[in-house]
């Protein structure tokens, strides 16, 4: 009953807000309601070519049908098509203007061209702020487009919400003036803020591309009415909106500027405020944006209506809510401004995400041109000069020792810089430097510490250009890697310095009888030493040494020997930073001879290491030979890591987070999704799906904006990789790989979707990008899930429904230090928490990262007695 309950409400809202299911069907309807459209072909957001492929198509038609069915009309008085950009390009990012402008281009070229072909209005939808200045780019093409000689239709989406709105529509306005070419010009003030918040947040923007206030969103939408109203006859104005202020607001100002103007609603909405409207004004042009398609294409779009009617700040809420007086609905947007000038009180600037406990870590925007600048134009200088690395003994490097060359897994060719081996007598020295410093530095405790660890963070965003350049060169990071990766590490010495000072201040007081005193504190060990893997060389090299300094110990740190020069600039800026350098010292060199002088030393107290299983067991056992204290080994090893899908599942979202998760980094990331398990029902569309997505992926120089998909790190890494995909070619049903690229000189390998008929032999973490799906017969989930978590890992799972019944199920069965579960709701956020874990996001600590900073310490339990008889003399007093 309740499923039938769902599917009818389902059904109504689909009509309310949908005109039809074909174009016909909805021309058929306009024409039998007396409706002008702008028609929306519902969908958006092509994964893959064939996608953007169709789209095409259905745009076409529509154009096509609605021309066929044109009685004579023009732009103004006819129907017309509105046209979403991110529909026909599966890759309509900044960072692919050139693909954008080979494949995206020429699609709205084609369609544009027949909609002049057919004299009808055709409208370029406004989507996310990022893709902003990439739609103006090829709106200035199309202007400047023989074919469309003539042409007045040509339509443009302007959102008022976006703070670059008003020069947005000075350039539109010089454009057509320059062009002599009018443009229709639809303002709405915007669909996607909740979302535009969000990802600034994520991404640790300076600002926020949107006004953070309603009113202020009100008034900039006014300010942007009168521009256009100015502007014309070279702008067509066309105000979209369902609040009465502003549109009694943009009519009075049109009305006094003689100037004629197009009115729009949504198909579903306004039309009760609209028949008011006319009663007052007259006969006016309004325009309905009706959306066509199928129920299935509809969520997105649904959703963003929902939201949109269901925020207490939307007009239309306001106005059906009884309690909200009149004056409030249509309260003056430039009185409200006044009385509340900047920005919205409980919206923080990115940077303040975190209120008091820490400053969030700030990232460069790869949409806007000259950031992107800021980062590949830091290459140059660090292949001109390459670095010459070594130990670093307090705080001296030591040069003695061959000199190996460090090479770049771009291109094996470049040469990034020498590094030399700590020998034995170095780490004496160093133990024995770290040892008598550390005492000082146990005695400052966390709020002296936390000092240090903030300023360590300050000076890493500083050098974030410099750090990026070397990462993309030494680790092979593409820039959203590199940009996460020292967000991460900043992120780490500000969260540290927080702890040290929540836990590491003075003597906590413990209840007890009378006569007794019974404290608490936590101290610094000694001399800690932190070994790294390559894959975070600086934001997981940085976390432990972070950690260990915000406990009170001395660090030796060895990273890995691939890229030895990132952690010889991270131990350079923490000296920088005021750290006594006897209190870190860099101990580079191979693991195998330098790994065991550094965990036998009798100077030890503890490990922290990051790397694969089997190195921890071997520095277990040799930990565990030891005489002597038992110390403390913390290990954070690789993992196994599965998505269960269901049927319930968004394909879309899917798609984005598989893809993303494990094929970003290379795969080589220790939360990578191995192992994703997909539902008979669906598995096939979605693998078809994955395989389309993956086509559109660019493997090569990470130091180009445009790639996804960097080099693996070595050639050992290349040769297990390439030997597991020979297994594959053998046992897989179906197998898949993006297209190649990168240098024949560099170390690449494209990524590989592999299906598998069972887990068998699937015993060991796969350090790369290949991606093995499983089908599952829903009835035997818990069967499956098992199966997983049999194999003994449970790093990170993920999850993706829309039932929580699901969720608890599959994490039930699969233990799981990280889950990442994305409900599939979309319109609202970017996508949650990106599944893939550290690095990815770069907004705190997470799988792997968080040490917590007791494994570090020491405890120390103090209780006084006051008297051998053990009367308190304050109870004589009470
Ligand atoms: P109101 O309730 O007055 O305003 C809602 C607006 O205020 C929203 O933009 C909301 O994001 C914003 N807002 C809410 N809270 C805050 C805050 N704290 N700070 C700042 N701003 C805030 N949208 C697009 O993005 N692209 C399009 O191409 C597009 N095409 C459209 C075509 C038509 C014909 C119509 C009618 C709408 C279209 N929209 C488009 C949707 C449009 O953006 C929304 O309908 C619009 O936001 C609702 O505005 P309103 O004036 O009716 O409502
Ligand atoms: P690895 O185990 O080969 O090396 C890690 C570090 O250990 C290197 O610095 C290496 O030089 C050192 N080492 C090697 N032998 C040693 C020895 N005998 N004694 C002391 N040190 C020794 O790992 P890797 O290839 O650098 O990194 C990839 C692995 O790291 C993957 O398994 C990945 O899953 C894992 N990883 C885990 C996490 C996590 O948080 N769980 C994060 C990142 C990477």
């Amino acid at each position: 009953m309740i499923r039938q309950a769902v599917a009818a409400a389902m059904r109504m809202m689909g009509e309310q807000f949908l005109l039809g299911r074909t174009i016909e069907a909805a021309l058929a309807r306009a024409k039998r309601e007396n409706y002008l459209s702008s028609f929306d072909m519902l969908g958006e957001g092509a994964r893959t070519e064939a996608d953007a492929e169709r789209y095409e198509k259905l745009y076409a038609d529509a154009i096509e049908a609605v021309g066929r069915k044109r009685g004579g009309q023009g732009p103004e008085d006819g129907h017309g098509i509105s046209v979403k950009l991110s529909a026909l390009c599966p890759r309509y990012e900044a960072t692919h203007e050139a693909r954008v402008m080979a494949e995206l281009y020429p699609r709205l070229l084609r369609l544009m061209t027949l909609a002049a072909k057919h004299d009808l209005n055709c409208a370029i939808d406004a989507e996310e702020a990022d893709r902003l200045v990439l739609s103006l780019k090829m709106i200035a093409r199309l202007v400047a487009e023989p074919a469309l000689e003539g042409w007045t239709g040509f339509g443009v989406v302007v959102q008022a919400y976006q703070t670059r709105s008003p020069e947005v529509i000075a350039r539109l306005a010089a454009l057509a003036r320059q062009s002599g070419r009018r443009l229709m010009i639809r303002l709405v003030k915007g669909a996607y803020w909740d979302a535009e918040i969000k990802k600034a947040q994520v991404l640790g923007r300076a600002g926020y591309p949107v006004w953070t206030t309603k009113p202020a969103t009100d008034l900039a939408y006014l300010v942007c009415a009168q521009a256009l109203i100015d502007a014309a006859p070279h702008l067509y104005p066309q105000f979209a909106t369902h609040n009465a202020h502003t549109l009694a607001a943009v009519r009075h100002m049109a009305d006094k500027a003689g100037v004629a103007i197009e009115h729009q609603r949504l198909h579903g909405m306004g039309e009760t405020l609209y028949a008011a409207a006319a009663q007052r004004y007259g006969a006016m042009t309004v325009r309905a944006y009706a959306p066509v398609g199928g129920h299935e294409d509809l969520l997105p779009y649904l959703v963003r209506r929902l939201l949109e009617n269901g925020a207490n700040t939307s007009f239309v809420h306001a106005l059906t809510d009884a309690r909200v007086p009149a004056e409030v609905v249509v309260a003056d947007p430039i009185a409200a401004v006044e009385a509340h000038p900047g920005r919205h009180p409980r919206l923080p600037l990115p940077v303040d995400l975190y209120g008091d406990a820490r400053r969030n870590s700030l990232g460069e925007d790869l949409s806007i041109a000259a950031d992107r600048a800021v980062l590949t134009g830091a290459v140059g200088p660090l292949i001109a000069e390459p670095v010459t690395a070594g130990p670093l003994i307090g705080g001296r490097r030591i040069d003695t020792g061959p000199a190996l060359d460090v090479r770049s897994p771009n291109d094996r060719r470049v040469k990034l810089g020498v590094i030399r081996e700590a020998d034995e007598a170095a780490i004496d020295e160093a133990f024995s430097r770290a040892r008598a410093a550390q005492k000082a530095w146990n005695a400052l405790e966390g709020v002296g510490r936390a000092k240090t660890l903030r300023a360590m963070g300050d000076a890493l965003e500083a050098a974030r250009p410099r750090l990026c350049a070397l990462l993309s060169l030494e680790a092979g990071k593409t820039w959203p890697d590199a940009i996460s990766e020292v967000r991460e590490a900043v992120d780490f010495c500000r969260f540290y310095a927080a702890e040290a000072e929540r836990l590491f201040t003075g003597e906590v007081a413990l209840r007890g009888p009378a006569g007794e005193t019974n404290t608490h504190a936590l101290h610094g060990r000694g001399v800690f030493v932190c070994i790294s893997p390559w894959n975070f060389p600086l934001a997981i090299f940085t976390g432990q040494i972070a950690a260990a300094l915000a406990a009170g110990n001395a660090v030796l740190a060895k990273p890995a020997e691939q890229t030895p020069l990132i952690a010889y600039e991270a131990v350079r800026l923490f000296h920088g930073a005021g750290l006594d350098p006897d209190l870190l010292a860099l101990i580079p060199g191979a693991g195998e001879t330098v790994g065991p002088i550094l965990t036998r030393h009798p100077s030890l107290v503890g490990v922290a290491f990051t790397g694969g299983g089997d190195t921890a067991r071997i520095i277990n056992q040799t930990l565990a030979a030891r005489p002597g204290a038992i110390l403390p080994f913390i290990a954070e090893t690789g993992g196994l890591n599965g998505l269960f899908v269901d049927t319930s599942a968004l394909a879309e979202q899917v798609v984005d987070d598989v893809i993303s998760s494990a094929f970003g980094s290379a795969g080589q990331r220790c939360s990578a999704l191995r192992l994703l398990f997909l539902p008979h029902d669906t598995a096939e569309t979605l693998v078809e799906r994955l395989c389309g997505a993956m086509d559109v992926l660019k493997v090569g120089d990470p130091s180009d904006p445009a790639t996804d998909i960097g080099p693996l790190i070595d050639e050992d890494a290349k040769g297990l990789l390439e030997a597991h995909l020979k297994s594959l070619q053998s046992h897989a049903t179906r197998l898949h790989r993006a297209p190649a690229g990168g240098a024949e000189t560099g170390l690449y390998f494209p990524p590989v979707l592999a299906e598998i008929a069972s887990l068998d032999g699937i015993d060991r973490e796969v350090f790369g990008p290949v991606l093995h799906i499983l089908r599952y017969d829903p009835e035997k989930l818990d069967e499956m899930a098992a199966k997983l978590a049999d194999k003994g890992y449970g790093l990170t799972l993920g999850v993706h429904t829309r039932l929580e019944s699901f969720i608890a199920r599959v994490q039930a069965a699969v233990p799981a230090g990280n889950v990442y579960v994305n409900r599939s709701i979309i319109g609202a956020v970017v996508g949650v928490q990106p599944f893939g874990g550290e690095g990815l996001s770069g907004t705190g600590p997470k799988a792997g990262g968080p040490y917590t900073l007791i494994r570090f310490a020491s405890e120390r339990a103090v209780s006084v007695n006051i008297s051998a008889q053990g009367g308190d003399p304050a109870l004589l007093n009470l």
